[in-house]
């Protein structure tokens, strides 16, 4: 198939909100510092959804969504050297090209070329898609566009990991569980011993709390307004929960009477603008650090009394919780592999790909923490 177009099936958004449609699609194939990837395993993260439902970003319709997933090289284009057909990779939402000022930075993930772009259609190469269906193309999301049987991704958004890693289950690592584990452990890093508050018990704020147990935090508090998480939750070593919804006073102050004054870190993994605000002003003053994971809405502000930041309170935010993507994440891997960080338990549905609409439904009803879809199933 190498230099070939490949004809595929895809689940393509037509439309805002409206259920993926199963389409054959054509697959070009790779150009300069692209790779061509076989997707075996991919799941759904609520930035898909986000952008499935467009409502506070730019619709870009016909899309192919999906950016958590698992798989292997099928060709490579003219000038990758580091990947070969067969290697197994993980596509990433944001890249590493290695030569930046950002790249060559120890602190910063945020490459100039690769960064995450939500409104990026086509390849950086050529600004074209590599989708199209009888010719009319189709727009990349994220550069992964994982919900396709091949997808063409840039190889600086490929990370090569070891092949012995089971990809039903690593697949998890390539956004929402390195997002969250990063954000806590790269971070906010939390001291042995002290407290941690994680707003949104998704995927990403429960591996938010995995970080916060491998850390050795001493309490664990979990905020969420959907109670049905907080069962799942205990799983993952939250100890405490506060619902926003049974106070009525405002969450910051909830946990400050809970921990005498606010707790040492905070991570949000939510998207609500006033979680955001709360997991800031609900640290303690002096040393507290805040750390936003959530994606916004296009139009949101975040509003906070200056004084917060005079009583020495720091609020931070990360992508992809501060990992570079090739250097990184084979290591997060194989920590898997190791048995320090458990994957399972973030696995809660599997489907075929033909029912991957379903797994809309179990993110929108808040009933999965991760649905696993099987390709060419
Ligand atoms: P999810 O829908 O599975 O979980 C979000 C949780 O937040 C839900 O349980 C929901 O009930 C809860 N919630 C919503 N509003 C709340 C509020 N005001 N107070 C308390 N809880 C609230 O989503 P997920 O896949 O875990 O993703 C979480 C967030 O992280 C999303 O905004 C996603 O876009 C974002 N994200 C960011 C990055 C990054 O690199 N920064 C990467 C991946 C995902
Ligand atoms: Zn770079």
């Amino acid at each position: 198939t190498t230099g070939q177009i490949i004809r595929c099936k895809a689940a393509v958004a037509w439309e805002a909100g409206k259920p993926l449609v199963m389409e054959e699609v054509e697959v070009a194939p790779p150009q300069k510092h692209e790779v061509r990837i076989k997707i075996l395993f991919t799941s759904l993260c609520h930035t898909d959804v986000y952008f499935w439902e467009a409502k506070g970003q730019t619709p870009l319709f016909p899309r192919i969504l999906g950016h958590e997933a698992g798989g292997f090289v099928e060709s490579v284009g003219e000038g990758v050297t580091d990947l070969q057909p067969g290697d197994h990779v993980l596509p990433i939402f944001t890249g590493e090209c290695g030569d930046c000022p950002h790249c060559q930075s120890e602190e910063s993930n945020m490459c100039d070329l690769l960064r995450i772009n939500t409104e990026r259609v086509g390849m950086i190469h050529d600004g074209e898609s590599r989708f199209s269906i009888n010719g009319k193309p189709i727009n990349h999301f994220l550069g992964t566009s994982t919900f396709s049987e091949y997808t063409v991704v840039h190889s600086g958004q490929v990370a090569k990991i070891n092949p012995e890693a089971p990809l039903d289950k690593v697949c998890i690592v390539s956004c929402g569980l390195s997002t969250g584990l990063g954000a806590t452990l790269n971070v906010a890093k939390p001291k042995k011993g002290q407290s941690v508050a994680v707003f949104g018990l998704g995927a990403v704020g429960l591996a938010a709390a995995e970080g916060a147990r491998i850390a050795g935090a001493s309490r664990i508090i979990g905020v969420d307004l959907n109670p049905n998480r907080f069962e799942q939750a205990k799983k993952f070593g939250v100890t405490e929960f506060v619902n926003p919804r049974e106070h009525d006073k405002p969450v910051q102050q909830v946990i400050a009477e809970m921990t005498n004054g606010g707790v040492d870190r905070s991570v949000e993994c939510t998207g609500s603008v006033q979680a955001m605000i709360q997991a800031f002003e609900c640290v303690h003053d002096g040393w507290g650090v805040a750390v936003l994971v959530g994606v916004p809405s296009k139009d949101d502000a975040f509003k906070t009394h200056p004084m917060n930041f005079l009583n020495e309170r720091t609020l931070k935010g990360t992508f992809f919780g501060n990992y570079k993507p090739k250097t990184d994440i084979p290591g997060v891997v194989e920590k898997y592999m190791n048995k320090e960080l458990e994957l399972e338990k973030f696995i809660t549905h599997t489907l075929p790909f033909s029912e991957i609409n379903k797994a809309f439904d179990y993110m929108l009803k808040g009933e999965s923490i991760r649905c696993i879809i099987t390709m060419g199933a």
